[in-house]
């Protein structure tokens, strides 16, 4: 996974089309390299998180930080039609590189064609004895989030109350 925050001089996505975009908390361009944009809503800050996971990502890891950052800007101002003058209101640009990173070396649990019941599977305690939890072993949903994570750990908490 690749992440961009990107600061701008002002909020141009507020601006453009009569403030239509004012209460946005995501983009999405699904063709464009970074194709998740997001917001710091509530906070009304300029600042744009850009999002890339997967082969995209895969295939942007291999570009140095300035060529990275040309493309988040790219695919934002694809976005919006060239609308708000997105290449020269950046002011600053942060690029966390997380399968790189090696205290984190990827990102979340995924499950490959076929393994809708692999979350299930494993979160499946053994001999009463071995509980499990962590955002992989969430099955409600939230798989992949803080949320999940926090929701398996209740989950395996209540398993181990009924087995006492
Ligand atoms: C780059 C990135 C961005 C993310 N952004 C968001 C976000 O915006 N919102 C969101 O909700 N979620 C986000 N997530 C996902 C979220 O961080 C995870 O889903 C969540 O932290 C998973 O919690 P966990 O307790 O399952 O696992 P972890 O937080 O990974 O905890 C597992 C712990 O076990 C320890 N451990 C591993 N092996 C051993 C061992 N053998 N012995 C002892 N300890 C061990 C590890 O050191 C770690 O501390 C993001 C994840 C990444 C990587």
């Amino acid at each position: 996974m690749i992440k961009a925050a990107l600061l701008f001089r002002s909020a141009f996505w507020e601006e453009i089309d009569e403030g239509r975009y004012r209460g946005a908390s995501f983009f999405h361009s699904p063709g464009a390299a970074f194709p998740t944009f997001w917001t710091a809503l509530p906070e009304r800050v300029p600042l744009l998180v850009a999002w890339a996971g997967g082969p995209k990502a895969a295939r942007l890891a291999r570009a140095a930080v300035p060529e990275i950052v040309r493309e988040a800007v790219a695919s934002l101002a694809s976005l919006f039609g060239g609308k708000g003058g997105v290449e020269d209101r950046l002011a600053a640009a942060w690029v966390h590189h997380w399968q790189q990173d090696p205290f984190a070396r990827g990102a979340y649990s995924y499950v490959a064609v076929g393994g809708h019941r692999a979350r299930r599977a494993l979160a499946e305690p053994l001999d009463d004895t071995l509980f499990f939890a962590g955002e992989a072993a969430d099955y409600e949903g939230e798989h992949g989030t803080v949320a999940g994570a926090l929701a398996s750990g209740e989950r395996a908490a209540r398993e181990v109350l009924e087995c006492g």
